[in-house]
């Protein structure tokens, strides 16, 4: 499911949406589907309990400072790659500091079972 690589971040927004809510928007608290927009594309409130949040929100993603262009390939080269990715290895092809690159190696093995969700 990772193993798109778009080149920039509103694709990558776009594709999480089409994952997450292709199916039919709903937040986890409730099933109901209404919603308004949000400040952005990617965010959503339900019409029903009130909850809001972004696409990103409950995932790797969450709290997250880099642009999601940079997660995303991270993620990719972290799940296309047969041997094992190393942390500086990724910090130069990423470009990212190395505790960035080391957390998401920590992170994406667990996210990977889960889908995308970590909560
Ligand atoms: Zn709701």
């Amino acid at each position: 499911m990772f193993g798109k690589w778009f080149q920039d971040s509103e694709s990558y927004y776009l594709y999480l949406m089409e994952l997450e809510w292709g199916k039919g928007f709903s937040f986890s608290q409730c099933v109901h589907d209404k919603y308004y927009k949000g400040k952005t594309y990617y965010y959503r409130k339900c019409r029903k309990c009130g909850n809001s949040g972004s696409i990103t929100a409950n995932s790797v993603f969450h709290g997250m400072k880099m642009q999601i262009l940079k997660a995303f390939h991270m993620i990719f080269r972290l799940t296309a790659k047969k041997k094992d990715m190393s942390t500086t290895g990724l910090k130069s092809e990423v470009d990212v500091q190395q505790k960035t690159a080391w957390l998401f190696k920590q992170k994406v093995p667990v996210a990977m079972k889960q889908s995308i969700k970590i909560s």
